[in-house]
């Protein structure tokens, strides 16, 4: 071989090894996991940043999960619980957030969506052994809910209580959310594609490199099947969206032979007993497509897709 041939063939090797570690970089693939918001919580993110992506994106959950969680006494929910009557409580941007869509919802849903259920969903200890309350409890816990003993300034960032003993649980949202910033921050640090997978809260975006078109492929649980197992009739593909689910699988407790779930109906206090186990909404955000899962399920079939229908969103019930 000549000289110019071995330039040629030199060449070539190196513009080849460029495209091979440049494909490669470029798929750089990173998984997190932390468990938050009592679930498993996982990032998978592809690009050159995907490591340190990641790491900030779960940080940002740490942060949404710290603020929300009723359990921890010094979160601003445990703050807007222990506030009385008349008190102005000061919230942050991201409690506001979270609190004018859920709003949003509970206008539209005519309640069926209302974070101010939180001492009916208390009664019932789902987050511990689980226990039927009596009707009188019920009764008197549903006496302690409702949107409307609620004052929110969302410009000002205030809540104000209208009456004593009002809660809030933002368990029926907040993974939605903290979904959301976690993509913001993934987009921040450049990340290609990713997909997000906060408890039934699924969000993807970008590219998928493993797969031909790019697409991502949701798969929705199983309802009582073990965890990952998914029909292949309820595979979802879909290019940036939120995919969410809401089923009575997720939480549940059994007594005397009877299932009873974390999904509660406003209207009476017990769980929304309905014909289907779970319901999936597809929408452009995770912090609507959260609130939207749990009030299309305690809505039912027909208003519920009415209601999603209303913000534009997909819904499916299983
Ligand atoms: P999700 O899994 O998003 O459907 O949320 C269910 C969680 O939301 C429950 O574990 C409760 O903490 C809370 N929740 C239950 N019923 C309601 C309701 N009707 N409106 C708002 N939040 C609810
Ligand atoms: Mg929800």
């Amino acid at each position: 071989m000549n000289k110019l041939r071995w330039g040629i063939l030199a060449v070539v090797l190196v513009v080849c090894a460029a495209l091979f570690f440049g494909f490669v970089l470029h798929n750089e693939e990173y998984t997190g996991q932390e468990f938050m918001f009592d679930t498993l919580c996982s990032i998978t993110a592809y690009g050159d940043e995907a490591q340190n992506a990641v790491e900030a994106a779960l940080e940002r959950a740490r942060e949404i999960h710290s603020i929300t969680n009723g359990f921890s006494g010094d979160s601003e929910v445990s703050g807007i619980n222990s506030a009385k009557a008349g008190e102005k409580v000061k919230i942050s941007r991201d409690i506001a957030k979270i609190l004018q869509t859920a709003r949003k919802v509970e206008t539209a849903s005519n309640g069926a969506f209302d974070v101010s259920i939180a001492s009916v969903v208390r009664l019932w200890n789902f987050d511990g052994e689980g226990r039927v309350p009596s009707e009188k409890e019920i009764a008197e816990a549903l006496s302690r809910s409702g949107g409307e003993k609620f004052i929110m300034d969302f410009d000002e960032g205030l809540v104000i209580k209208k009456e004593d003993g009002i809660l809030i649980d933002l368990g029926g949202v907040a993974k939605g959310y903290a979904a959301d910033e976690a993509v913001k921050v993934l987009k921040e640090h450049g990340v290609q594609g990713a997909i997000v997978d906060f408890g039934g809260n699924i969000l993807c975006f970008g590219k998928n490199p493993n797969s031909d078109d790019g697409l991502w492929r949701v798969g929705v649980q199983k309802p009582f099947a073990p965890l990952g197992e998914v029909d292949e009739e309820n595979i979802i593909e879909v290019s940036e969206a939120a995919v969410v689910t809401s089923g009575t699988y997720q939480r549940y407790f059994e007594k005397n032979g009877e299932k009873y779930h974390h999904i509660i109906d406003t209207a009476t206090g017990y769980p929304a007993n309905r014909e289907y186990s779970s319901v999936t909404v597809v929408a452009e955000n995770g912090l609507v497509a959260d609130c939207l899962s749990t009030a299309c399920f305690v809505l039912g079939k027909e208003k519920g897709t009415e209601l999603a229908k209303s913000f534009g969103a997909e819904i499916f019930f299983k």
